[in-house]
């Protein structure tokens, strides 16, 4: 999906590289974490896969591209397949939650007919229902991000890319949008996500690539392709599959949400919080593999903690559920396989590894 050659960028009028030699491959469907301190190069890797920048030394191939080779008027089209999203949200400040996610299809020609379909469904998915007449400035910022989430979802792009997207974001909220770019990427979706913030990675036990000062210091595998193992265990059985994974963070949006209603005094069990993704237990899992080893979500049981250590200023985030029956939850209502799906055929860019 995704691979780094041996890259090398050296800005102009600077001293020493941005990136030094790296070196890495994304395969379809994962979620990676690019992490390091500031500086550390993450920003420009994802300028490299967006083709907004060339590498001095080495090759980008992006979706079965090498990128040195992709024509410029191809350029937009390429940019179709991936979304972005941003610590700054990158909102158009004078138009409706609806408009600024409807502006993507109108940009390239969708039919109204399209649009008024595609927007209220992704505005669903994240979360942002009956927000669609707000402006930017009526959201939080968690809002704000789900709009901008939901923007570079419409076009259902094969990869979503996510810069510091929780870098304006209290912790609680973090959660959320780390919850929300979990269940994306359940649905198929490859993401990747650069993050200075240790504590979200180590909670979300993905890979991780870590760099510093241009160089990958790190390249791990918080368990295997697709392993969800990282989030708590669900009683009594497991569900498999990527409905598997978003009735995961589903029940654990829950839990927040009991756990907060319940500091309060009045936890509430039967109600399923209105942000909270529902997830359809029976729902088909769109882009799973045949069951076997590279199942996502195929294993659920608890993990120890990795011990990557990042910047001092780790926020451990508590991520924690207690036994939930799905069954009984009555979860319903998330189209999983409406994620950012790709049918392959499209001719422009074609999938790859
Ligand atoms: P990060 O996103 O991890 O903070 P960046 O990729 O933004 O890191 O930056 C990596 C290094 O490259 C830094 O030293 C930064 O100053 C430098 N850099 C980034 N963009 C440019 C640019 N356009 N011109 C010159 N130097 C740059
Ligand atoms: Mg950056």
């Amino acid at each position: 999906m995704i691979r780094f050659e041996n890259v090398t960028k050296h800005y102009r009028g600077t001293s020493k590289p941005a990136l030094h030699d790296v070196d890495f491959e994304v395969q379809r469907g994962e979620f990676v974490f690019l992490v390091g301190a500031s500086g550390s190069g993450k920003s420009s890797c994802l300028r490299l896969i967006l083709r907004e920048d060339a590498p001095t030394e080495g090759r980008v191939i992006v979706l079965g591209r090498d990128l040195r080779t992709l024509a410029n008027r191809k350029v937009p089209y390429f940019r179709r397949h991936i979304g972005s999203v941003f610590q700054d949200f990158r909102l158009l400040p004078n138009k409706t939650v609806f408009q600024n996610v409807a502006f993507t299809l109108q940009v390239i020609g969708s039919s109204r007919a399209f649009i008024g379909q595609a927007v209220p469904e992704v505005l669903a998915l994240v979360g942002l229902e009956g927000k669609d007449k707000r402006l930017p400035h009526e959201l939080s910022g968690g809002e704000q991000q789900r709009v901008a989430i939901a923007r570079a979802l419409v076009n259902r792009p094969q990869v979503l890319l996510a810069d510091e997207p929780t870098g304006n974001l209290d912790p609680a909220t973090s959660v959320d949008i780390m919850q929300l770019l979990a269940r994306i990427n359940a649905g198929g979706t490859t993401v990747v996500m650069a993050t200075h913030e240790a504590g979200f990675v180590d909670q979300m036990q993905r890979r991780v690539i870590e760099l510093r000062g241009g160089v990958v210091l790190r390249d791990e595998r918080h368990g295997r392709y697709g392993d969800t193992s990282g989030l708590p265990s669900l009683a009594p059985a497991p569900v498999k599959g990527a409905a598997a994974t978003a009735a995961l963070t589903a029940a654990l949006e829950l839990h927040r949400e009991i756990s907060a209603a319940g500091a309060e005094g009045g936890a509430e069990t039967e109600r399923v919080p209105d942000a909270a993704p529902a997830a359809r237990a029976d729902a088909p899992a769109p882009v799973a593999p045949a069951d076997g080893a590279g199942s996502p979500a195929s294993r659920v049981e608890e993990r120890p903690a990795p011990s990557a250590e990042m910047t001092p200023s780790t926020r451990a985030i508590p991520i924690v559920a207690p036994p939930v029956d799905l069954d009984g939850l009555g979860l319903t209502g998330l189209d999983v396989d409406r994620l950012g799906l790709d049918d392959g055929t499209d001719d422009e860019v074609g999938p790859t590894s």
